[in-house]
């Protein structure tokens, strides 16, 4: 999965999937880059689904929304410098310190 999606971090984008197979894409894109997202686009899409945030204790979803980080105040706000949730990270928190994937007993 981090071979498919790192040439698109390390260019610096966020991607992330909106429900239900849309995928977005924000920063500089070169042609190269639209290339290679149109040729795996499918391949991405999975890769994203089984990213670390998805599986996360720590994503919430409200309403309709892909996923929000609910813990990590250093990511981007969702909704407003107030509000609580916060973008998850470009990498999809392959990197993340704090993933967890179970809940404690
Ligand atoms: S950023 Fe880390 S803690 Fe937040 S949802 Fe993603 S993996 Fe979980």
């Amino acid at each position: 999965m981090d071979s498919l999606l790192s040439p698109l971090y390390k260019a610096g984008l966020h991607v992330e999937v909106r429900p239900p197979s849309r995928l977005i894409v924000s920063g500089d894109l070169t042609d190269e880059l639209r290339r290679y997202i149109r040729t795996h686009k499918a391949e991405i899409l999975l890769a994203l689904e089984d990213s670390n945030c998805q599986r996360c204790i720590h994503l919430r979803r409200p309403g309709a929304a892909y996923g929000y980080c609910s813990i990590r105040d250093d990511l981007p706000p969702a909704y407003g410098d107030t509000h609580p949730l916060r973008i998850c990270p470009a990498d999809g928190g392959a990197s993340c310190a704090v993933v967890c994937f179970i809940r404690p007993h």
